[in-house]
């Protein structure tokens, strides 16, 4: 394989947050080491939080057989944009080449979403990412902070046994049993417990503003939020044993303890626990389950390890689970959402057979947004052409790949990333006696924008 080639294999790069799992515990850690640069050094006592595939410039793909070259540079060259397909005159670049958005050779050569591994210990800062009016507007008032002028609406797959995260609002009954039945609630200032009331009497969209609001500008280091925390932290399930209804089984009990405990240890006292735990859905996903958030959806992913795929986009506004002093405005944050509830069953994504799987040993996921679509492939397989770029994860085993007119294979290992260019079909073989880890199961994930696959199955694009 060439590297003007359909299918070319990238350097790509890790972010060290402190919420990411440590060392070999962290799967993204773990892929670092063959997605990187081949002299790369691991570090076992560094937090390995995500492993970055795109052309963002914060954190952009390159040609693993030309380092220095970025994959945007790539795809602006000779023939290669032909690789991005028609989406590349769909797609605005959501980059100027001005101050924070990349250097002036990255204004080009975007592929439409930034797919990412993503391994977490405690709570990411609880957050909203501006929808592209308010993306616009931030980026002229500070280009730093807000590199593009993109929204990033994203999903969320999970690739453990289990993953938990808060995604958008809960049903208002379900708000309304919290601030009526935690008596914690009692301690607060009386111009909270008044707002709390205007919304218990009349739940309303207006009025889950005002009292999330309210809730999302406590501090820090709340004396109110550390009793309810040290209480629930002692009597377990039994701290909510008069939640009843939907949202409430024994077993969303169990994961309300379990956030509350993950709290009391990584942000101890922090206001992000009521303005999450009471507000939000806290969503349990198991293997291969996924979820969506929408442009103007609150979320905080809490434990777990997920493939994540979002817009290409880098912008986001935290309002909890972070230190005062790097917390958004949380009325504009308020603002800016939409204050409907969405069970978690309306936001897990459905998956069904890829038709443009030629062995059948693929699977898609329906993505509501039009930027990109998710594949996982669990077997031998050929993937027939897309209509738009694709990135792709060995994600466990070892794979013999290549473009299907191509007559050399390459062989592929855990952690190798590969672009796919646009009208490259591509083949996938396990090889033998090199199984993955879960009983010879390996698994590759594909983001990928495709214009002409079926809409029943990847979404309206
Ligand atoms: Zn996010």
């Amino acid at each position: 394989m060439s590297s003007n080639s359909g299918l070319t294999r990238l350097i790509v790069h890790p972010n060290d947050y402190p919420w990411g799992k440590v060392g070999n515990d962290s799967l993204a850690g773990r892929l670092t080491k063959n997605a990187s640069e081949p002299d790369f050094k691991f570090d076992p006592d560094q937090p390995y939080a995500e492993l970055w595939m795109g052309t963002h410039p914060t954190n952009p793909a390159s040609l693993y057989s030309s380092p220095s070259t970025l994959l945007s540079k790539f795809l602006q060259t000779d023939s290669n944009p032909k690789y991005l397909g028609s989406s590349k005159s769909k797609f605005q670049t959501p980059f100027t080449g001005k101050k924070g958005s990349g250097s002036e050779d990255q204004v080009q050569g975007h592929i439409p979403f930034l797919f990412k591994v993503l391994t977490c210990k405690q709570a990411l800062p609880l957050q909203i990412h501006p929808n592209k009016d308010l993306a616009k507007k931030l980026h002229e008032q500070d280009p730093e902070k807000f590199p593009d002028v993109n929204h990033k609406p994203e999903i969320a797959v999970c690739l453990g046994a289990s993953f938990l995260g808060f995604a958008h609002f809960r049903a208002y009954d379900q708000i309304v049993q919290f601030l009526t039945k935690v008596p914690e609630i009692e301690s607060l200032s009386s111009d909270v417990r008044n707002t709390i009331q205007t919304f218990v009497d009349n739940p309303t969209a207006d009025k889950l503003q005002g009292v999330w609001e309210k809730f999302l500008k406590l501090s820090d280091d709340e004396q109110v939020v550390k009793g309810f925390s040290k209480r629930v932290d002692k009597d377990g399930v039994i701290a909510f044993e008069n939640f009843t209804g939907e949202g409430f089984s024994e077993k969303e009990k169990e994961n309300l303890v379990k956030a509350v405990r993950s709290n009391k240890k990584y942000y101890h006292g922090d206001g992000g626990l009521f303005s999450t735990l009471f507000f939000l859905n806290l969503v349990e996903l198991k293997k291969d389950e996924g979820i969506y958030v929408g442009a103007d959806g609150p979320h905080a992913w809490l434990e777990g390890e997920i493939v994540e795929l979002m817009a290409i986009s880098d912008n986001v506004l935290n309002v909890g689970f972070t230190p005062d002093s790097d917390k958004d405005d949380p009325s504009l944050v308020a603002q800016t959402v939409t204050h409907q509830s969405k069970s978690p069953d309306q936001l897990k994504l459905t998956s069904q057979k890829f038709s443009k799987s030629t062995q059948g040993n693929s699977t898609v996921y329906k993505v509501p947004f039009e930027e990109f679509s998710i594949l996982k492939i669990s077997g031998d397989d050929q993937i027939k052409a897309f209509d738009g770029p694709a990135i792709a994860i060995i994600l466990s085993g070892t794979w013999d790949i290549s473009e299907q007119e191509a007559e050399t294979e390459t062989r592929a290992q855990e952690g190798s990333v590969y672009f796919i260019g646009a009208g490259t079909s591509t083949s996938w073989n396990q090889s033998e006696g090199k199984e993955g880890e879960d009983g010879g199961k390996g698994e590759v994930w594909i983001a990928f924008y495709d214009a002409d696959a079926p809409k029943e199955e990847v979404g309206q694009k």
